[in-house]
């Protein structure tokens, strides 16, 4: 039995109550993004309607207000992170942003041609096409960590990639495309005792699992708001709060200087020194409140019935004929990846949705790891805790008729 009332937890979501072809709507398209409780819903409204300002706390009520709702979501952030310092907490646009503000602060001031960056084979493009940007501007090196035919990285090869000239490690901790979970915290020690900095991707894997920053020991890790049940346009960077203050920002303008003359300009310690110009605002408050929501679940609860909910999926997609599978780790989260004989991904895509089933058919923004399974594109149907055995069996059986 699950560790929550699913079908209470659903009420939350009224979006879940859709009708879609006549259908109710299924929805298994969460690793593109996921659904937003009334919570978080309502926690934006409460801000436009009692709190908006810009945040400069000093001028007056309002932005004492908004000033509160804004850091205290920052604090929210650094607790579901378990992070040592709010300071450590930047709010970007999502996990894009983050990963290029990354590349061009800190790559743009430490990296020099030779040097080697890391990435492994299961990278969404955000976290590829940032490094070879930087990569071509300056003579950099990227060398790709291999995985095995069930989509598990290869540490032994990731070993292997590992050397003097190795400046940066960056992968995820979550396959967006095949759902395997990597060995993150083994990685990041073996990139530190190479004496190479470290970005974990955390875009599919804190909507998913416990995440604790400080066992991780990345130097950054990047969410985006939108895949754990908050607003789009808000996102994560976390940093080591040493590293991010000898880091010069990437954009200047306002709320980031301490003092400016035309002469020269002194910048704030993060996480202002990052947060050039107005931010996000109401949807970073959001974002806390979506925190708050998956907190009071509890991530373990919903990593647990997550975990039967893809076992279970699992188990009836193997009996579909005509099914291939890709992305066969025993660690997984979320994520089901597969090709059906005789159908186009779209195809298959399309009749789903016919039966109010939305999932993703394409090649998820990860090249890279679909062609290494001899593929341009899959079905991607991705579970989220509000998702339930009888919405799979709806989804099974569907297969089974195209199958026939
Ligand atoms: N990394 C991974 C693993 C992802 O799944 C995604 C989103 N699909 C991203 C990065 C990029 O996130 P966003 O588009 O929200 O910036």
């Amino acid at each position: 039995t699950p560790p929550f009332d699913v079908n209470l937890v659903r009420r939350d979501f009224p979006i879940l109550q859709e009708y879609v072809n006549g259908k109710q709507l299924i929805w298994l398209d969460n690793a593109a993004t996921t659904q937003k409780p009334k919570q978080v819903i309502d926690r934006i409204s409460y801000f436009y309607e009692h709190e908006n300002s810009n945040i400069h706390r000093a001028a007056h009520e309002l932005a004492a207000r908004a000033t509160d709702a804004y850091e205290g979501a920052r604090k929210k952030v650094q607790e579901f992170l378990n992070a040592g310092s709010v300071n450590e907490i930047v709010f970007v646009r999502g996990a894009t942003e983050a990963i290029n503000l990354v590349a061009k602060s800190w790559g743009e001031q430490n990296l020099h041609a030779g040097d080697e960056i890391i990435v492994s084979n299961l990278e969404h493009h955000a976290n590829i096409v940032p490094w070879q940007q930087l990569a071509a501007k300056k003579g950099l090196k990227i060398k790709v960590i291999p995985v095995d035919d069930d989509g598990q990285i290869l540490l032994d090869e990731y070993t292997k990639l590992l050397g003097p000239k190795t400046k940066l490690v960056s992968f995820t901790q979550v396959s967006n495309a095949l759902g395997t979970v990597t060995p993150a915290a083994q990685i990041v020690h073996l990139a530190h005792l190479a004496g190479a900095k470290v970005l974990v991707d955390g875009a599919q894997s804190v909507s998913h699992m416990r995440v604790d920053v400080r066992a991780l020991n990345a130097d950054w890790f990047v969410f985006s708001g939108h895949k754990v049940f908050g607003p789009t346009g808000i996102g994560v960077l976390y940093g080591k709060e040493a590293l991010l203050n000898e880091t010069q920002p990437w954009q200047g303008g306002g709320n980031m200087i301490v003092d400016v003359t035309f002469e020269h300009t002194q910048y704030h310690n993060a996480p202002s020194r990052f947060e050039a110009g107005t931010g996000n605002i109401a949807d970073a408050v959001g974002l806390g409140a979506a925190i708050d929501y998956v907190s009071r679940l509890g991530m373990d609860a919903i990593a647990q019935y997550e975990h039967y909910l893809l076992e279970y999926a699992t188990g009836l997609l193997k009996e579909v004929p005509g099914i291939r599978l890709i992305g066969t780790a025993p660690d997984k989260a979320s994520v089901l990846s597969f090709v059906l004989a005789g159908y186009k991904t779209e195809e298959v895509g399309a009749e789903l949705n016919k039966e109010g089933i939305a999932v993703r058919s394409g090649h998820h923004c990860a090249q890279p790891i679909l062609r290494r399974f001899g593929v341009e594109s899959t079905v991607r149907p991705s579970l989220a805790f509000y998702n339930t055995c009888a919405e799979i069996d709806v989804l099974v059986n569907t297969l089974h008729r195209l199958a026939r």
